[in-house]
Protein backbone atom coordinates (compact mmCIF):
# COMPACT_ATOMS: atom_id res chain seq x y z
CA UNK A 1 0.00 0.00 0.00
CA UNK A 2 1.41 3.06 -1.15
CA UNK A 3 1.05 6.23 1.32
CA UNK A 4 -0.46 8.35 -1.66
CA UNK A 5 -3.31 6.35 -1.71
CA UNK A 6 -6.17 6.78 0.85
CA UNK A 7 -7.22 4.09 2.91
CA UNK A 8 -11.02 3.66 3.58
CA UNK A 9 -12.26 1.38 6.76
CA UNK A 10 -15.15 -0.56 6.19
CA UNK A 11 -17.15 -3.55 7.89
CA UNK A 12 -16.29 -6.51 5.88
CA UNK A 13 -19.54 -8.29 6.98
CA UNK A 14 -22.21 -7.69 8.65
CA UNK A 15 -25.00 -4.58 9.18
CA UNK A 16 -23.11 -1.88 7.35
CA UNK A 17 -21.28 -3.65 4.73
CA UNK A 18 -23.33 -3.47 1.94
CA UNK A 19 -24.55 -0.04 2.13
CA UNK A 20 -20.95 1.31 3.06
CA UNK A 21 -19.68 -0.32 -0.23
CA UNK A 22 -22.49 0.67 -2.35
CA UNK A 23 -21.81 4.16 -1.02
CA UNK A 24 -17.98 4.50 -2.20
CA UNK A 25 -19.51 2.64 -5.30
CA UNK A 26 -22.15 5.31 -6.17
CA UNK A 27 -18.78 8.01 -5.54
CA UNK A 28 -17.95 6.60 -8.64
CA UNK A 29 -15.24 4.17 -7.00
CA UNK A 30 -14.10 0.90 -8.74
CA UNK A 31 -12.68 -2.07 -6.59
CA UNK A 32 -10.59 -5.23 -7.71
CA UNK A 33 -12.87 -7.62 -5.58
CA UNK A 34 -11.29 -9.74 -4.15
CA UNK A 35 -13.49 -12.14 -2.14
CA UNK A 36 -10.95 -13.54 1.36
CA UNK A 37 -8.97 -10.92 0.64
CA UNK A 38 -8.58 -8.05 3.36
CA UNK A 39 -7.14 -5.40 0.87
CA UNK A 40 -9.44 -3.93 -1.78
CA UNK A 41 -8.14 -2.20 -4.72
CA UNK A 42 -9.77 0.83 -6.17
CA UNK A 43 -8.61 0.99 -9.95
CA UNK A 44 -9.80 4.19 -11.19
CA UNK A 45 -9.04 6.26 -8.42
CA UNK A 46 -5.93 6.25 -5.46
CA UNK A 47 -8.19 4.19 -2.61
CA UNK A 48 -7.22 1.21 -0.77
CA UNK A 49 -10.09 -0.34 1.17
CA UNK A 50 -9.91 -2.34 4.20
CA UNK A 51 -12.39 -4.83 5.11
CA UNK A 52 -12.69 -5.06 9.07
CA UNK A 53 -14.42 -5.53 12.55
CA UNK A 54 -16.58 -2.42 12.81
CA UNK A 55 -15.25 -2.68 15.83
CA UNK A 56 -11.69 -2.13 14.80
CA UNK A 57 -12.41 0.94 12.82
CA UNK A 58 -12.49 3.43 15.62
CA UNK A 59 -8.48 2.12 16.52
CA UNK A 60 -7.50 2.33 12.85
CA UNK A 61 -8.46 5.64 12.62
CA UNK A 62 -6.84 6.90 15.89
CA UNK A 63 -3.92 4.88 15.07
CA UNK A 64 -3.43 6.35 11.37
CA UNK A 65 -3.67 3.09 9.84
CA UNK A 66 -6.71 4.19 8.16
CA UNK A 67 -7.93 7.86 6.89
CA UNK A 68 -11.71 7.45 6.27
CA UNK A 69 -13.87 5.07 7.95
CA UNK A 70 -17.23 4.25 8.08
CA UNK A 71 -18.84 2.91 11.52
CA UNK A 72 -21.54 3.53 13.71
CA UNK A 73 -21.70 6.23 16.32
CA UNK A 74 -22.09 4.07 18.87
CA UNK A 75 -19.06 1.53 18.42
CA UNK A 76 -17.46 4.83 17.98
CA UNK A 77 -18.55 6.74 20.92
CA UNK A 78 -17.97 3.97 23.73
CA UNK A 79 -14.26 3.35 21.48
CA UNK A 80 -13.63 7.30 22.33
CA UNK A 81 -14.76 6.68 25.82
CA UNK A 82 -12.22 4.09 26.17
CA UNK A 83 -9.19 6.06 25.18
CA UNK A 84 -10.62 9.12 26.67
CA UNK A 85 -7.27 9.23 28.93
CA UNK A 86 -5.46 9.91 25.74
CA UNK A 87 -7.68 12.85 25.10
CA UNK A 88 -7.90 11.82 21.51
CA UNK A 89 -10.99 12.63 19.17
CA UNK A 90 -12.14 11.89 15.52
CA UNK A 91 -13.72 14.11 13.05
CA UNK A 92 -17.50 12.89 11.83
CA UNK A 93 -16.91 14.11 8.09
CA UNK A 94 -20.77 12.60 6.96
CA UNK A 95 -23.38 11.49 8.77
CA UNK A 96 -24.59 8.64 6.40
CA UNK A 97 -28.29 7.88 6.76
CA UNK A 98 -28.30 3.90 7.02
CA UNK A 99 -27.21 1.74 10.11
CA UNK A 100 -30.11 3.44 12.22
CA UNK A 101 -30.15 1.88 15.68
CA UNK A 102 -30.05 2.66 19.58
CA UNK A 103 -28.61 2.14 22.66
CA UNK A 104 -31.57 1.58 24.92
CA UNK A 105 -32.09 0.55 28.45
CA UNK A 106 -34.70 -1.76 29.35
CA UNK A 107 -35.86 -3.40 32.43
CA UNK A 108 -37.66 -6.60 32.71
CA UNK A 109 -41.71 -5.98 31.78
CA UNK A 110 -43.42 -6.49 35.48
CA UNK A 111 -40.63 -4.33 37.14
CA UNK A 112 -42.44 -0.92 38.33
CA UNK A 113 -39.97 1.94 36.72
CA UNK A 114 -40.22 6.08 38.11
CA UNK A 115 -37.38 7.18 37.08
CA UNK A 116 -33.46 6.89 36.10
CA UNK A 117 -32.79 6.78 40.40
CA UNK A 118 -34.67 3.57 40.57
CA UNK A 119 -31.46 1.87 39.06
CA UNK A 120 -29.42 3.09 41.93
CA UNK A 121 -27.62 0.34 43.69
CA UNK A 122 -28.52 -1.79 40.57
CA UNK A 123 -26.57 -3.91 38.33
CA UNK A 124 -26.41 -3.49 34.33
CA UNK A 125 -25.34 -5.73 31.93
CA UNK A 126 -23.93 -4.09 28.59
CA UNK A 127 -21.52 -4.47 26.05
CA UNK A 128 -21.07 -0.37 26.38
CA UNK A 129 -19.94 -0.23 29.71
CA UNK A 130 -18.27 3.31 28.62
CA UNK A 131 -21.84 4.98 27.00
CA UNK A 132 -23.60 3.76 30.06
CA UNK A 133 -21.20 5.05 32.58
CA UNK A 134 -21.11 8.09 30.97
CA UNK A 135 -25.32 8.25 31.23
CA UNK A 136 -25.01 7.41 34.73
CA UNK A 137 -23.29 9.79 35.59
CA UNK A 138 -24.94 12.33 33.77
CA UNK A 139 -28.04 11.32 35.74
CA UNK A 140 -26.07 10.69 38.97
CA UNK A 141 -27.00 7.58 39.37
CA UNK A 142 -24.45 5.18 41.07
CA UNK A 143 -25.08 1.29 39.95
CA UNK A 144 -22.63 -1.35 38.78
CA UNK A 145 -21.73 -1.90 35.16
CA UNK A 146 -21.84 -5.49 34.49
CA UNK A 147 -19.86 -5.83 31.32
CA UNK A 148 -20.92 -8.60 28.71
CA UNK A 149 -19.65 -9.34 25.19
CA UNK A 150 -22.83 -10.66 23.79
CA UNK A 151 -26.73 -12.06 24.69
CA UNK A 152 -26.81 -9.39 26.89
CA UNK A 153 -31.16 -9.42 26.85
CA UNK A 154 -30.94 -12.96 28.98
CA UNK A 155 -28.77 -11.27 32.16
CA UNK A 156 -32.10 -10.12 33.65
CA UNK A 157 -33.96 -13.41 33.36
CA UNK A 158 -30.52 -15.27 33.94
CA UNK A 159 -30.12 -13.33 37.55
CA UNK A 160 -26.94 -11.50 36.59
CA UNK A 161 -28.32 -8.47 36.48
CA UNK A 162 -31.37 -6.27 36.98
CA UNK A 163 -31.53 -4.29 34.14
CA UNK A 164 -29.55 -4.26 30.50
CA UNK A 165 -28.07 -1.55 28.21
CA UNK A 166 -28.14 -3.13 24.41
CA UNK A 167 -28.66 -1.97 20.94
CA UNK A 168 -32.39 -2.29 19.52
CA UNK A 169 -34.14 -1.25 16.52
CA UNK A 170 -37.23 -2.47 16.35
CA UNK A 171 -37.69 -3.90 19.86
CA UNK A 172 -38.80 -7.72 19.12
CA UNK A 173 -35.70 -8.40 21.24
CA UNK A 174 -36.56 -7.26 24.12
CA UNK A 175 -40.09 -8.19 23.90
CA UNK A 176 -39.03 -11.80 23.31
CA UNK A 177 -36.74 -11.62 26.09
CA UNK A 178 -39.49 -10.15 28.48
CA UNK A 179 -37.72 -6.67 28.75
CA UNK A 180 -39.42 -2.77 27.93
CA UNK A 181 -37.57 -0.10 27.39
CA UNK A 182 -37.29 2.70 29.77
CA UNK A 183 -34.81 5.19 28.23
CA UNK A 184 -32.32 6.02 25.68
CA UNK A 185 -29.46 6.23 26.01
CA UNK A 186 -27.83 6.87 22.51
CA UNK A 187 -29.50 7.46 19.10
CA UNK A 188 -27.22 6.01 16.53
CA UNK A 189 -26.40 5.55 12.88
CA UNK A 190 -23.34 5.31 10.91
CA UNK A 191 -21.18 8.32 9.95
CA UNK A 192 -18.24 8.61 7.71
CA UNK A 193 -14.80 9.66 10.06
CA UNK A 194 -12.01 10.86 9.27
CA UNK A 195 -8.35 9.45 10.95
CA UNK A 196 -5.54 10.99 12.31
CA UNK A 197 -2.51 10.87 9.92
CA UNK A 198 -1.77 13.83 8.33
CA UNK A 199 -2.49 14.08 3.90
CA UNK A 200 0.11 15.39 1.69
CA UNK A 201 -1.69 18.26 -0.03
CA UNK A 202 -2.96 16.16 -3.84
CA UNK A 203 -4.62 13.62 -1.23
CA UNK A 204 -5.99 15.73 1.17
CA UNK A 205 -7.83 17.69 -2.07
CA UNK A 206 -8.96 14.14 -3.49
CA UNK A 207 -10.58 13.51 0.47
CA UNK A 208 -12.22 16.95 -0.29
CA UNK A 209 -13.75 15.79 -3.58
CA UNK A 210 -14.52 12.27 -2.12
CA UNK A 211 -16.32 13.85 0.84
CA UNK A 212 -18.36 16.32 -1.89
CA UNK A 213 -19.61 12.84 -3.49
CA UNK A 214 -20.86 11.56 -0.73
CA UNK A 215 -22.85 14.20 -0.04
CA UNK A 216 -23.98 14.54 -3.59
CA UNK A 217 -24.90 10.24 -3.11
CA UNK A 218 -27.26 11.10 -0.19
CA UNK A 219 -28.70 14.27 -1.98
CA UNK A 220 -29.57 12.45 -4.60
CA UNK A 221 -30.75 9.48 -2.89
CA UNK A 222 -33.69 11.91 -1.44
CA UNK A 223 -34.06 14.01 -4.47
CA UNK A 224 -36.29 13.57 -7.18
CA UNK A 225 -36.69 15.60 -10.72
CA UNK A 226 -40.84 15.99 -11.60
CA UNK A 227 -42.12 16.72 -14.78
CA UNK A 228 -45.89 17.09 -15.50
CA UNK A 229 -48.12 19.19 -17.57
CA UNK A 230 -50.06 21.51 -15.62
CA UNK A 231 -52.61 24.70 -17.02
CA UNK A 232 -50.34 28.08 -17.25
CA UNK A 233 -52.31 30.08 -14.35
CA UNK A 234 -51.18 27.53 -11.58
CA UNK A 235 -47.44 27.20 -12.01
CA UNK A 236 -47.10 28.79 -8.68
CA UNK A 237 -49.68 26.69 -6.96
CA UNK A 238 -47.96 23.17 -8.31
CA UNK A 239 -44.63 24.54 -7.36
CA UNK A 240 -46.14 25.15 -3.78
CA UNK A 241 -47.49 21.80 -3.27
CA UNK A 242 -43.73 20.03 -4.61
CA UNK A 243 -41.29 19.41 -1.60
CA UNK A 244 -38.02 22.08 -1.67
CA UNK A 245 -38.50 22.08 -5.07
CA UNK A 246 -35.87 24.50 -7.48
CA UNK A 247 -37.15 27.48 -9.60
CA UNK A 248 -39.39 25.36 -12.18
CA UNK A 249 -38.23 25.59 -15.55
CA UNK A 250 -41.65 26.16 -17.62
CA UNK A 251 -42.11 24.68 -21.24
CA UNK A 252 -44.90 26.25 -23.89
CA UNK A 253 -46.36 23.07 -25.12
CA UNK A 254 -47.30 22.31 -29.16
CA UNK A 255 -51.01 23.08 -29.94
CA UNK A 256 -51.70 23.90 -26.37
CA UNK A 257 -51.90 27.36 -25.79
CA UNK A 258 -53.19 27.15 -22.01
CA UNK A 259 -50.57 24.25 -20.81
CA UNK A 260 -47.31 24.63 -20.04
CA UNK A 261 -44.70 21.68 -19.17
CA UNK A 262 -42.86 22.05 -16.00
CA UNK A 263 -40.02 20.36 -15.19
CA UNK A 264 -38.36 20.62 -11.35
CA UNK A 265 -35.89 19.45 -9.05
CA UNK A 266 -37.27 18.04 -5.38
CA UNK A 267 -34.51 18.03 -2.35
CA UNK A 268 -37.22 16.03 -0.72
CA UNK A 269 -39.03 12.69 -1.47
CA UNK A 270 -41.97 13.31 -3.78
CA UNK A 271 -44.67 11.12 -1.97
CA UNK A 272 -48.28 9.64 -3.32
CA UNK A 273 -50.17 12.64 -1.53
CA UNK A 274 -48.06 14.95 -3.47
CA UNK A 275 -48.98 13.17 -6.66
CA UNK A 276 -52.67 13.49 -5.15
CA UNK A 277 -52.54 17.55 -4.32
CA UNK A 278 -50.77 18.14 -7.75
CA UNK A 279 -53.71 16.13 -9.55
CA UNK A 280 -56.43 17.74 -7.55
CA UNK A 281 -54.47 20.96 -8.72
CA UNK A 282 -54.87 20.16 -12.46
CA UNK A 283 -51.61 18.24 -13.13
CA UNK A 284 -51.64 15.97 -15.87
CA UNK A 285 -48.63 13.53 -17.03
CA UNK A 286 -46.84 13.34 -13.90
CA UNK A 287 -43.63 11.77 -13.56
CA UNK A 288 -41.16 11.10 -11.09
CA UNK A 289 -37.52 10.41 -11.41
CA UNK A 290 -34.90 9.44 -9.23
CA UNK A 291 -31.69 11.33 -9.60
CA UNK A 292 -28.99 9.74 -10.32
CA UNK A 293 -25.95 11.91 -9.25
CA UNK A 294 -26.07 15.59 -8.02
CA UNK A 295 -22.87 18.40 -7.24
CA UNK A 296 -24.34 20.83 -4.92
P1 LIG B 1 -18.44 -7.46 13.43
O1 LIG B 1 -18.16 -8.88 13.12
O2 LIG B 1 -18.04 -6.55 12.28
O3 LIG B 1 -17.92 -6.98 14.75
P2 LIG B 1 -21.06 -7.02 14.67
O4 LIG B 1 -21.77 -8.28 15.04
O5 LIG B 1 -20.43 -6.20 15.73
O6 LIG B 1 -20.03 -7.36 13.47
P3 LIG B 1 -23.40 -5.92 13.29
O7 LIG B 1 -24.45 -6.69 14.01
O8 LIG B 1 -23.24 -6.12 11.83
O9 LIG B 1 -21.96 -6.00 13.96
O10 LIG B 1 -23.68 -4.37 13.60
C1 LIG B 1 -22.83 -3.39 13.13
C2 LIG B 1 -23.42 -2.04 13.47
O11 LIG B 1 -24.68 -1.88 12.81
C3 LIG B 1 -23.75 -1.77 14.92
O12 LIG B 1 -22.64 -1.42 15.70
C4 LIG B 1 -24.74 -0.61 14.80
O13 LIG B 1 -24.03 0.60 14.60
C5 LIG B 1 -25.48 -0.94 13.52
N1 LIG B 1 -26.83 -1.50 13.74
C6 LIG B 1 -27.94 -1.12 13.08
N2 LIG B 1 -29.02 -1.79 13.50
C7 LIG B 1 -28.65 -2.61 14.45
C8 LIG B 1 -29.33 -3.58 15.26
N3 LIG B 1 -30.63 -3.80 15.17
N4 LIG B 1 -28.60 -4.29 16.14
C9 LIG B 1 -27.28 -4.11 16.20
N5 LIG B 1 -26.59 -3.20 15.46
C10 LIG B 1 -27.26 -2.45 14.59
ZN1 LIG C 1 -18.70 -5.52 15.91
Amino acid sequence: MSNHRMKIAIQKSGRLSDDSLQLLERCGIQFARSKDKLFWFGRNLPVDLLLVRDDDIPRLLLDGVCDLGICGENVTRECLLDRSAANTALTAEVALDFGACRLALAIPEQHAFSGIQDLSGKRIATSYPGLTGEYLQQHAVQASIVELSGSVEIAPSMGTADAIVDLVSTGTTLRANHLREVAEVLISQAVLYSGTRTLDAELNRFKARLIQRIQGVLKAKESKYVMLHAPKDSVQRIADILPAAEAPTVLSLDGQPDKVAIHTLCRENVFWEHLEELQAAGATAVLVLPVEKMLA
